[in-house]
């Protein structure tokens, strides 16, 4: 049996060894539980869904605004031996409809900020026999609930959540990743980013329906740590660095354009942030001039680079604070548990230096895409997960992302990888941020054009003054034809630029 290597049993440990600890501080209501007490909570609503008739491998989908009460009930779908599907609020009805017949979710939570959202998607969805609006809903079920813990014996290889990617080609697919996978991810991050120091404080600082959501707050509840969440409706920067500071945060993870909204505070130098020791980023690239911005803002704190995807339970390769200067600009070197190799189209190993697909396998890869097994067999070709990111390695054998395959440029039979130009031009002052898209040539097949976000609105950069900076770096080929002025870039809830959009726009406007 799995014994030991189910996430929610490791919450009941906490919850017999140090009672007292605390293990989540709800920023948004200003709440504190100890292990105890959420360990306490988390049983009652397992037992609560096993009464209702949930069984093991059964599907519960979880879909709220970050919150303790939202982690706990994750908690207590594993505990009662079924899979937790969590829903992004930011879907519309028929989305979260679609998540909900396509996992075939039995039971669905909800918490007030969303639970007018799965009213409307309940029409779609027969199968849902039952739904728990976390507040006062939930409170009644837990104070009638049992409170008995029952250790159930669920295998290592049992799904323990099914996480929709973004799915911005095609139909959203639910990456199915074990309770095994979890656990060697908490495992090789500790390993990669913790060493001794004790149980911290966690800041989770993205969507919690997010697989950097969950991953993120593992290795936390791993070591007996505290898990900070902050509410999540909008990012607030200011309220964030005061809940870094009141919660003496010792480790979070924000994404690249988080990251540059906290950097631009004023208050970020002034407060104390002594006890900051792992300032994480990731999910999306970030430019050499972000990562230099955020070395000088947070001196004290070790910036860590984390790089992967959903499929991989997520991270694959880290760049720790030691080399961030050093090896600006990389990923770092792959975990531990994960096996990488750099392939062309034909499955053969790029020569050493040369760009080209980083694919996966081993035990933090994982199981498939969930009763999709034609697009399961097309991601696994050849053996190998594929992760579409082109990626080069240098000597050292750090790597660097370079594209993701489907968003590269081909102009006139060469390849143009976006962040090598896309770094570039955010280097430029009247440059705010940056996305590179091709667009249709019919000399050249595509050529590429720039998507800027100045600095100052009222002073945009001429398209003359940004060939003029993109000369001393970059061959003619890479230099975009053309520029767009826009107020912001579309991005998704992990702050990845949405280039589908871009590429859609720049067509309509022709
Ligand atoms: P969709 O199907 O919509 O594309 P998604 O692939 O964006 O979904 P995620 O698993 O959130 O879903 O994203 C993984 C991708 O994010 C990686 O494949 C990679 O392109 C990008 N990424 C993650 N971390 C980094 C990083 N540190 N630097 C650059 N890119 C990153």
């Amino acid at each position: 049996t799995g014994r030991g290597m189910t996430l929610s049993d490791i919450a009941a440990r906490w919850a017999r060894v140090t009672p007292e600890a605390e293990f989540l501080v709800d920023a948004g209501t200003g709440e504190r539980r100890t292990y105890a007490r959420s360990d306490d909570r988390i049983t009652r609503l397992a037992n609560a869904l096993v009464a209702e008739g949930v069984e093991p491998g059964d599907r519960v989908a979880v879909l709220g605004l970050n919150s303790a009460d939202l982690l706990e009930a994750y908690v207590a779908v594993l505990r009662a031996g079924a899979i937790c599907v969590p829903v992004n609020f930011r879907l519309v009805a028929k989305e979260v409809a679609y998540a909900l017949t396509d996992s075939g979710a039995v039971v669905a939570i909800a918490d007030t900020a969303t639970a007018a959202l799965l009213r409307d998607a309940l029409p779609d969805a027969p199968g849902v026999r039952r739904t728990i609006t976390i507040g006062d809903d939930l409170e009644e079920v837990l104070e009638t609930a049992d409170p008995t813990y029952r250790e159930l014996a669920i295998p290592d290889e049992a799904t323990a959540f099914i996480m929709y990617t973004s799915g911005t080609t095609g139909a959203p697919k639910g990456a199915m990743l074990t309770h095994r996978n979890l656990f060697l991810h908490a495992f090789s991050s500790t390993m990669h980013m913790g060493g001794p120091g004790g149980p911290g404080v966690w800041l989770s600082g993205t969507p919690l329906f997010h697989i950097a959501g969950v991953a993120g707050f593992l290795p936390s509840l791993f070591a007996g740590g505290t898990t900070v969440i902050p509410p999540s409706t909008g990012f607030d920067p200011d309220a964030t660095l005061a809940v870094l500071e009141r919660e003496k945060v010792t480790a979070c993870f924000f994404v690249p354009a988080q990251w540059a909204a906290l950097c631009t505070r004023v208050g970020a130098r002034e407060r104390d942030l002594s006890a900051l020791r792992k300032a994480s980023w990731g999910a999306a690239p970030a430019s050499d001039t972000l990562l230099r911005t955020m070395i000088e803002t947070f001196p004290d704190a070790e910036i860590v680079t984390s790089f992967g995807q959903t499929e991989c339970s997520p991270v694959t390769t880290t760049l720790r604070g030691e080399d961030a200067v050093r090896k600006i600009g990389s990923v770092g070197t792959p975990m531990i548990n994960v096996e990488v190799r750099i392939v062309d189209d034909d499955m053969k190993d790029v020569a050493p230096g040369e760009v080209g697909e980083i694919v996966y396998r081993g035990p933090l890869v994982m199981s498939g895409y969930w009763n999709k097994p034609d697009e399961t067999a097309e991601a696994f070709r050849g053996g190998w997960f594929h992760s579409g990111d082109l990626v080069r390695e240098d000597p050292d054998g750090y790597y660097y992302v370079v594209d993701r395959k489907k968003d590269m440029i081909i102009s006139g039979g060469e390849n143009i990888y976006c962040a090598e130009v896309e770094n570039v031009l955010a280097g430029h002052p009247q440059v705010a941020d940056v996305a590179l898209i091709g667009v249709p040539d019919e000399r050249w097949g595509e050529t590429p054009l720039a998507v800027i976000v100045p600095t100052d609105p009222a002073d945009p950069p001429t398209a003359e003054a940004i060939d003029e900076h993109c000369r001393e770096h970059l061959a003619r080929y890479k230099r975009p034809r053309r520029i767009t002025i826009v107020d912001a870039l579309p991005r998704n809830a992990t702050g990845k630029v949405q280039k589908t959009v871009l590429r859609e726009r720049a067509s309509a406007a022709g």
